[in-house]
């Protein structure tokens, strides 16, 4: 029966809508009590296809240009189900060898990946919020941060730094460490000329440079930062370099966009979300650490009735993680892998790429649009400025008019206190003809936002 459902929402689910509105709140929730007896499985599932499975952003369109997209490859749902039937232990290595070998697996794969030595190690965590936590927590402890440190250690990041940085700061009881915001470069990266002078100045000044936060692939334009640079820096002034590779990192494994990561490798930590550019569904983030000792040092406990597997030889995820008792992640992870082959995502990942700059060079034609920097990776930003009208009005008359038109599906976000639109590609299955469509939409809605400002 699960079966067949899950068949009718695929087979549906290219054509519709790229969003849809929600439903009755009140119809949906009586809909979702539970019951005092059994009920039927049928009536479950019919359910969750009137309240659930098509209300709001539609993630499995190919014209979905939202935000950062996110995969939904079938085979990690697969592995899902295939995790929770068999529901090995993946916690603790003595309870589930296999699991938490395969776990392990991956982790060296994307290390290697990525460029990182052999002393790396990391944990599948839910997403990138949760590994950037564990990041600064491995940092915090590694650079030994005590209470009366924490006004004295600066960090240091720019205005398009993921605001989830900054909420895992508060998490780990850092928000009072002295926050550098760097200045951007013209192609919204942190201009590294300024980062070293403020390094220079706060150790002058008796403070501790901590935690430079570099991004590989910000939300908002896709720019990634000096890495290279930032890592001279780091090394220079004995800082802990973190590369946020949540969307950009997935990109290391196609060769144009490892050439745009250069010097990711050269960091302390990193975190990459195999649910953004790795096309998984939603539910698993990557933390790594260069020297996998200081996750370790930084998670590991134990419990006295935790004593018989003390003796364990095999690696167990929870002495590298917050959680003990988790979802086998890596079988999500791992599965689509094993079946499709590296090289389907790499080519998968390449044509992204691709897609970005012939969009950016086809979408700089229409008339009154003015783009963005050059997209480093797979997003591209761009604002409506036609003569006579305000910029910031016109862009969002337009974003607008993209969303009423609802072919496509984009969104918006502010730069510099600008008013500015998004097209993100990341999707896999999004080609040149679902691009094609996008630029088409905007064509059509400047085309009718200009008619109706020439016959004000
Ligand atoms: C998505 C994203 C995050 C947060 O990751 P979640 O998986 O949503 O928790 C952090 N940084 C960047 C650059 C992102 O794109």
């Amino acid at each position: 029966m699960a079966g067949e459902h899950t068949e009718r929402f695929l087979e549906r689910l290219p054509g519709h809508a790229v969003f849809s509105a929600a439903g009755s709140r009140d119809e949906a929730m009586a809909a979702f009590a539970i019951p005092k007896f059994p009920g039927s499985f049928d009536d479950a599932l019919r359910t969750l296809d009137e309240h659930v499975d098509w209300a709001g952003h539609n993630l499995g369109s190919s014209r979905f240009f939202a935000y950062i997209p996110s995969g939904g490859l079938y085979e990690s749902a697969l592995a899902d189900y295939l995790a929770a039937v068999s529901n090995r232990y993946a916690g603790v290595g003595a309870a589930a060898p296999g699991a938490t070998r395969l776990e392990h697996a991956m982790l060296r794969w994307l290390a290697g990946v990525v460029g990182y030595p052999a002393t790396a190690e990391g944990d599948l965590t839910s997403g990138g919020s949760m590994a950037t936590l564990s990041a600064i927590v491995a940092a915090r402890e590694a650079r030994k941060i005590k209470c009366a440190d924490v006004t004295s250690s600066v960090v240091y990041l720019t205005a398009q730094t993921h605001h989830t940085f900054r909420k895992a700061l508060h998490v780990a009881g850092l928000s009072e460490c002295e926050i550098r915001e760097i200045p951007l470069d013209a192609n919204l990266r942190m201009d590294c000329a300024v980062l070293e002078e403020r390094l220079c100045e706060d150790r002058k000044d008796g403070l501790r440079p901590w935690l430079i936060a570099a991004s590989a692939g910000t939300t908002d334009a896709g720019a990634v930062d000096p890495l290279d640079e930032i890592a001279d820096i780091a090394s220079e002034h004995d800082a802990w370099m973190h590369v946020d590779a949540a969307y950009g990192g997935a990109f290391a494994l196609c060769g144009e966009g490892r050439r745009r990561l250069a010097g990711i490798e050269r960091s302390d930590s990193l975190i990459l979300d195999p649910h953004k550019g790795f096309f998984l569904p939603g539910g698993i983030g990557v933390v790594l650490v260069r020297d996998g000792q200081k996750l370790f040092d930084a998670y590991h406990a134990r419990g006295t009735y935790m004593q018989d597997v003390a003796g364990d030889t095999e690696r167990s995820p929870c002495d590298y993680s917050a959680e003990l008792t988790r979802p086998f992640r890596a079988l999500r992870f791992w599965l689509p892998f094993k079946v499709h082959g590296s090289r389907a995502f790499a080519a998968a990942l390449e044509e992204k790429l691709l897609l970005a700059r012939y969009f950016y060079e086809e979408c700089s034609k229409i008339p009154g649009i003015e783009m963005g920097p050059n997209p480093d990776l797979s997003i591209a930003t761009f604002r409506f400025c036609p003569e006579n009208a305000d910029a910031d009005t016109a862009s969002n008359a337009l974003a607008d008019a993209i969303r009423r038109d609802g072919r496509v599906f984009l969104t918006t976000t502010t730069i510099a206190g600008r008013f500015t639109i998004r097209m993100a590609i990341l999707t896999y299955h999004t080609h040149v003809e679902d691009v094609d469509v996008a630029l088409e939409v905007i064509k059509d809605c400047t085309a009718a936002l200009r008619a109706a400002q020439d016959t004000e």
